[in-house]
Formats: structure tokens, sequence, C-alpha cells
């Protein structure tokens, strides 16, 4: 279609994003898994099981979709804008072409699940190596037919490459543009076409929430924003200073739709606190949350709808009767059970959160209270019908001995509930090295076999209860769970080396 478009001309701008971005996942937890997997794992079977065929769709990340519909909302026509995935890069790049964006999630690996995961496991993280690829074909098909185009890169993982510039001229990436860019992207690509000089690290301008242009194709897992940034000020995320917009329930209703009219059949509603929809300020508002789910059921073509994050501060402000009807909305007649949402605890002791920025994130509670208030929130999620997961971090700054133990024992006695918790590695965003495995004290450890013990038991079921109510078929099922027991017997091995290294 795009090839007979522009004749062999290629399209003034292409927006291109790596296989792993621009997979058909079953579920979202699909893309989850396979974000996390390193070269220890045969790329074959990544592919092969968890990344599909994208059922002739083109599926791209969100964010690109939204440069894409924020350039063609700023006169850009149909003709000069193409979205390709890597294997379309090749009908959609040639004499014709100006700028090439790429979306990246992990340029260098240096995030904190993607450091964690590789020090663990082992090799190089995927989302990495895919990010490779792309960029050897861009390059390779740039210099063979357009040399005077510029490589353009934005994406949640800039950061990485803003933070080492070095690394951008040895990629050949021109520019780098970072956070939302809804505001000035057209202005950015435009002056991009017509030559002129840019710097090579530059700063996006976002819109107002209901100023986010709609999507026009399929994006990643049917993924919609429902709102967007936090504000909470946690110094180890790059949400910190990204204050929380909603948008507005028709726009919402409407990506959702253009999702489904493209081949979607379930959708991901994202935000970084999926009860503070609706929300002025901190203070939540339930019901309107409830009213968009309520619409989205409404939709006759809609399977799944999946939330991600969660604050813990905000399921505080919901009575037990209004998460119970979150629960029974986002399940509908799907079938599934546990819907799952992840919350960040970061650690037990509230202290230490508070001391690297998270005291907003608290809502107020008393810093000696947050173990004992994240407990009574996630038993909460629990009796709902959800099964929560809860991210920590390990190694933040100034942490002691006393706070992991704490971490522990918060671990510990949630022993009797299904919750998922998943503990990484700090990262920092100011370019210095992450924590390492070898830095990792004793008490680390055992707060990293007490997680994965309940991880063990309990992400299987979660597991197989989104896939069969996504329709994903036994054999396949079958197959997935027999990897995810042998990769289970792999970090048992890992922990039992750790365990005698440290006599635990
Ligand atoms: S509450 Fe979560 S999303 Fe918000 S700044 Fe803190 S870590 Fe980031």
């Amino acid at each position: 279609m795009r090839g007979e478009a522009r004749r062999g001309e290629g399209y003034p701008v292409v927006l291109a994003a790596d296989r792993m971005l621009t997979a058909d996942y079953g579920v979202v937890f699909d893309a989850m898994v396979a974000a996390s997997q390193t070269s220890a794992a045969p790329r074959w079977l990544l592919e092969r099981l968890l990344m599909g065929d994208g059922r002739g769709m083109e599926i791209a990340p969100l964010g690109l979709r939204r440069v894409e519909a924020a350039l063609r909302q700023a006169g850009f026509g149909a003709d000069e804008v193409a979205v390709a995935g890597e294997r379309g890069l090749d009908a959609v790049i040639g004499p014709a072409t100006r700028v090439v964006g790429i979306s990246v999630g992990e340029p260098l690996g240096l995030g904190m699940n993607s450091t964690t995961m590789s020090e663990v496991a082992g090799g190089t993280i995927y989302p990495q190596l895919y990010f490779q690829d792309l960029l050897r074909r861009v390059r390779r098909l740039m210099r063979e037919r357009a040399p005077k185009a510029r490589l353009l890169a934005g994406g949640p993982g800039v950061w990485q490459l803003a933070m080492h510039p070095d690394r951008m001229s040895e990629m050949g990436i021109d520019h780098v543009v970072g956070g939302y860019v809804e505001g000035n992207i057209a202005g950015m690509v435009r002056s991009l076409m017509d030559g002129k000089e840019m710097p090579g690290v530059m700063d996006g301008q976002g819109v107002e929430a209901r100023l986010i242009p709609r999507l026009r194709g399929a994006s990643a897992f049917g993924s919609v924003e429902i709102s967007r940034g936090c504000g909470w000020g946690c110094r180890f995320c790059v949400m910190a200073r990204t204050p929380m917009g909603h948008l507005p329930e028709e726009n919402i209703l409407a990506d959702v739709e253009t999702n489904l009219s493209s081949g979607m059949r379930d959708t991901a509603v994202l935000s970084e606190d999926f009860f503070r929809y609706g929300a002025s300020g901190a203070k939540t508002a339930p019901s309107k949350l409830l009213e968009l789910l309520g619409r989205l059921r409404e939709m006759p073509d809609l399977r799944l709808i999946q939330p991600d994050h969660a604050n813990l501060s905000s399921v505080a402000q919901w009575s037990d009767d209004e998460l119970k009807e979150a629960w029974r909305l986002l399940v509908g007649k799907t079938g599934r059970k546990h819907p799952w949402v992840n919350t960040g605890v970061e650690t037990a002791s509230g202290a230490l959160l508070a001391a690297n920025g998270g005291r907003p994130k608290m809502g107020g509670v008393n810093p000696e209270e947050w173990g004992a208030f994240c407990e009574t929130q996630i038993r909460r999620l629990c009796g709902a019908g959800f099964m929560p997961m809860a991210s920590l971090v390990l190694g933040l700054p100034g942490e002691t001995e006393d706070d992991v133990r704490k971490t522990l024992e918060w671990v510990e006695r949630l022993g009797d509930v299904a919750v998922m918790i998943f503990p990484m590695f700090y990262a920092p965003l100011d370019g210095a090295p992450p924590v390492k495995m070898k830095s990792l004290r004793r008490i680390h450890w055992r707060l990293f076999r007490a997680c994965y013990r309940l991880n063990f038991k309990w992400t299987p079921r979660m597991y197989a209860d989104h896939q069969r109510a996504a329709g994903i078929g036994w054999g396949k099922r079958t197959l997935l769970q027999t990897l995810g027991r042998m990769q289970t017997w792999q970090w048992q091995a890992r922990f039992k080396i750790q365990n005698s290294r440290f006599k635990i």
C-alpha cells in the first residue's frame, strides 16, 4: 500500500519502532514477560510464544501513535507521514525521506527492570537488542536511500541517551527529544525537514490532557492512556515532575474504538495511578473511573480491560464496595478472575522512601506507618478480587540493613494472600552506575528469595487466568507454563548459589 502510494519515493516523515515495541501481544503481561527476558533465553521462543504476528495490523507503541496524531493534526498529510515496524521500513524509507523518528524504550539497557534482569539472569536485555536491530536497519536504509535525512529519537527511554550524548553520535542518532511532545513535535519536524540546525538534545512540550490528539491506528496491546504523568516527586522516577492530567472520557472511548476497529480485542488503560482517574489533585473521584469502566464495558467487541499501575494512597481513598465494583467492571463476562495492578511500594521503610522524595506518594501517612499502611491496602485489593503486584527498589540512596529487614518482614507477613512482589535494583536517573548484584548484602538476598517464593506461586496462576480470558489456546498456555516452570528452576538454582555464598 505504502510502496504504491509513494511509488518508491518513500515518505518525508517515517515513524518507526522495533519488533518488540510493535509486537502483537496477547495480554499486557506477555509484553512485560518479553521485556524482562535477556539473551540467556532463546529469541525464537520469545517471538513464537509471546510476540504474535500482528494479524495483519500495523501496531505501534502508544507514544509513536500520539506523535503521528499530533503531526496529522498540525497539517501533515497522510502521504507525508508513515508509521512502520522494522519489517515495513523498506517500503517507507526512500529518497523523499527527510526525518526518521524512532521510539526508544531501553536504548542502553539502563532502566531498573533491565539492569536487574541482566544482573540476575545474565546476558543482555532483549528490549536493548531489538532496539539495536532497528537502529542497524534504519541506518542502512538511510545511508542507501536518504543520506541527508535526520534521525530523531524519542520515547520513554530517551533519558538514557540524553545522559550519554557520546553514545548518541556512536549510534548515528542526530537528535533526541525528551518527555511528551505533542505541543512542539510538528514544529521540530518541520525545522528538521527544512535542514535547520537543531540541538542534539531537545525538550518536548506536552499539551493539556484534554488536548492530547486521538489515536489514528492500532497501539501496542490496545493501550490507551486514561491519565498522564504523576508528579509525586519520587527521585528515582522519570514521572516525578510531570503533573497528572486525565484524558476526557470521550477521547478515551474514541481511542479504544480506534484499536477495536483496527482488529484489537483487548485494551490496557494506562496510568501511573489507575484509581486516581478523574481526581482533583490527590483527592480521588471513584465515580469517574467507575463511569468510564462502565462505558468501556458496554462496548460489545471489547474483551479485557487491563489496568497497569496504582498508588496505594489512592486505593486507601476507595471504599471496599467501590473496589469491588471496579473489579466487577474490569472482569465483566470474560471469565477472568484476578485482574492485576502494580502498586509501587518501593520499600516498607517509610523514612527511606521519604528521604528519596517519596513523601507525597505516601498521601499523608506517617513514614513509620508506611509498611503497615501498604499491607492493609494490598489486603483490601486482594479482598476485592484483585491480584496485586508490588514493586520494591533495592539499594535506594541511604538504605540501611534495618530498612531492608523491615521490607523483608513486610514481605513475609503477606505470605497468606495472593500477591506478587518484584524487587528491582536501584538505577539512578543521573547516569551514575546502577546497583550491581555483587554489591548486594545477605539480607537483600533473603528479601529477593522471599519475594520470589510468592512470585513462583502466584504469577503462573494469574498469567493462566489472563491468557484463558484472552482466548489463548490450551497448547500455547501449557507450553508457556512449562517454560515458566523451567525459568523458575533456573532462578531457584541462582538463589541456591547466592544462599551458599552468604550461608543463608
Ligand atoms: S508515585 Fe510512582 S509514578 Fe509517581 S513519581 Fe512516585 S514512583 Fe513515579
